[in-house]
């Protein structure tokens, strides 16, 4: 069982290989095949994707030293977006892709327009197809 928090059962679907430093990369691509062959445990807060990074202190995002409360609210509305709540356990993305479909237009003003990720999630087809049909900026 994976644990995911919720904003990344949506920005991991739109990984293309990019991270703060190799080993980071490495451990996303691993996380991604066990995904494959396992179940998502949903997580109210850290995961296992937090637990490597290296701006994660004690329970707390610090990427910036301010962005734990946006961090959460970005798990919020996943989650809302989703139709999940911390503990489900599912099939990742099998599970969330019709629904993250239906509601990637409001991820997309809320979060994507402003993320200095972006350019990594554009190499991504799967994304740009999102923003083509549901995701327009402003
Ligand atoms: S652009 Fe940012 S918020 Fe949007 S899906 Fe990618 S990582 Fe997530």
């Amino acid at each position: 069982m994976i644990p995911l928090r919720g904003h990344h059962l949506v920005c991991l679907q739109f990984f293309t290989g990019q991270g703060y430093d190799k080993p980071f990369q490495e451990m996303l691509q691993d996380l991604l095949q066990r995904a494959a062959g396992d179940l998502i445990r949903i997580t109210d807060g850290p995961d296992e994707v937090c637990q490597a990074c290296p701006y994660l202190k004690g329970e707390r995002c610090t990427h910036p030293e301010t962005s734990d409360a946006e961090i959460r609210e970005m798990d919020r509305v996943a989650l809302e977006i989703l139709s999940l709540t911390p503990g489900a356990e599912i099939k990742w993305p099998a599970e969330t892709q019709a629904r993250l479909k239906e509601g990637f237009g409001r991820w997309a003003r809320e979060f994507c327009e402003k993320c200095s990720w972006r350019p990594a999630c554009e190499q991504a087809p799967d994304f740009l197809a999102l923003i083509n049909q549901t995701g327009k900026f402003s």
